[in-house]
């Protein structure tokens, strides 16, 4: 089955909502903005569509109108990853618990190994044991070493230690997980900017890049999660996961379009080949049922 296709059927709950407010001949603007309100577009954007259709002379040109406001959204914001030559790929991933953190992390590195690189791992949040062994558990199944440390030992000295075995053996890749307790935020911010830091005492360019995980499921709480994580440490780019189990695949508009931050990459299922790189005329075709 092609990419599109998979995708289609992970936003089949989006678009089917969408589709509500297309009758055969006309869009039906009250149930339209119902819809996209429902959708998590966020009222801002909807107000604009709304707009939109509202000009139009006709549903053709109203929904093309649609989709090509909604492509330029996700297109505003660029990013470009050039792996460097003689040192490792540093990327640090962030986002609160249970967002789908560890499993991405396994997704990229099966995907990234898969595409010739030597992927190395480091099991960061410490604050959790099940953490630990959950990523022990990946690197076992995909043959991909970790570095961790005890239960409650310094998150940074183990990234600094990862980076230097990285370094010394040659892996292209090195990939970071960091903790996500929610009930103690203060802490858990000085902890990621640490954990930067001491990356940075190595070489200035680590990490190249900082994930923040998402849950599409939540909606526009991730505005906050995410502007939380982007006041103690840069965010370069979006992962949004459980894009497949949610009607609210709209809230990735406002998020870009707020926090200037590009989605990199969408999770579409719990296995680990269910992560596709985020393509926004794709996504846009797959929510818009016409
Ligand atoms: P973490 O606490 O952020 O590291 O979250 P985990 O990676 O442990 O994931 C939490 C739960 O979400 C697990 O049951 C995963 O199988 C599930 N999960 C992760 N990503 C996805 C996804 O893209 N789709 C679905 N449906 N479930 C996911």
């Amino acid at each position: 089955m092609g990419i599109i296709s998979n995708l289609k059927r992970a936003l089949s709950r989006t678009s089917i909502i969408l589709s509500k407010s297309i009758a055969k001949d006309k869009i039906i603007i009250s149930e339209l903005e119902k819809v996209m309100l429902e959708a998590d577009f966020g009222f801002g954007i909807t107000t604009d569509i709304i707009d939109m259709v509202k000009n139009s002379s006709d549903k053709e040109s109203a929904i093309e109108e649609i989709k090509s406001y909604l492509i330029s959204i996700l297109q505003s914001v660029e990013f470009k990853r050039e792996f460097p030559k003689g040192k490792p790929y540093i990327r640090m991933f962030v986002g609160v618990n249970g967002v789908g953190k560890t499993t991405s992390i396994a997704k990229i590195a099966k995907s990234d190994k898969r595409n010739g690189k030597k992927v190395m791992l480091a099991a960061c949040d410490t604050f959790r044991a099940a953490a630990i062994e959950q990523l022990e558990i990946w690197s076992n199944r995909l043959s991909v070493p970790v570095v961790k440390g005890s239960y409650g030992s310094d998150p940074a000295s183990i990234a600094y230690k990862a980076a230097e075995e990285a370094i010394e053996n040659m892996y292209d890749e090195l990939l970071i997980d960091t903790a996500g307790r929610l009930h103690t935020n203060r802490n858990l911010m000085a902890e990621m900017e640490k954990i930067a830091r001491v990356l940075k005492k190595i070489d200035s360019d680590f990490p190249q890049e900082t994930l923040i995980i998402l849950d599409a499921s939540i909606g526009q709480n991730n505005i906050q999660q995410a502007e939380k994580f982007a006041s103690s440490i840069p965010l370069s780019g979006i992962v949004l996961a459980k894009i497949d189990g949610t009607a609210k695949g709209g809230s990735i508009f406002p998020i870009v379009r707020d926090l200037k931050i590009p989605v990199l990459y969408m999770c579409t299922g719990e296995g680990l080949d269910d992560i596709v790189m985020f393509d926004p005329v794709e996504f846009v075709e797959s929510i818009f049922p016409v």
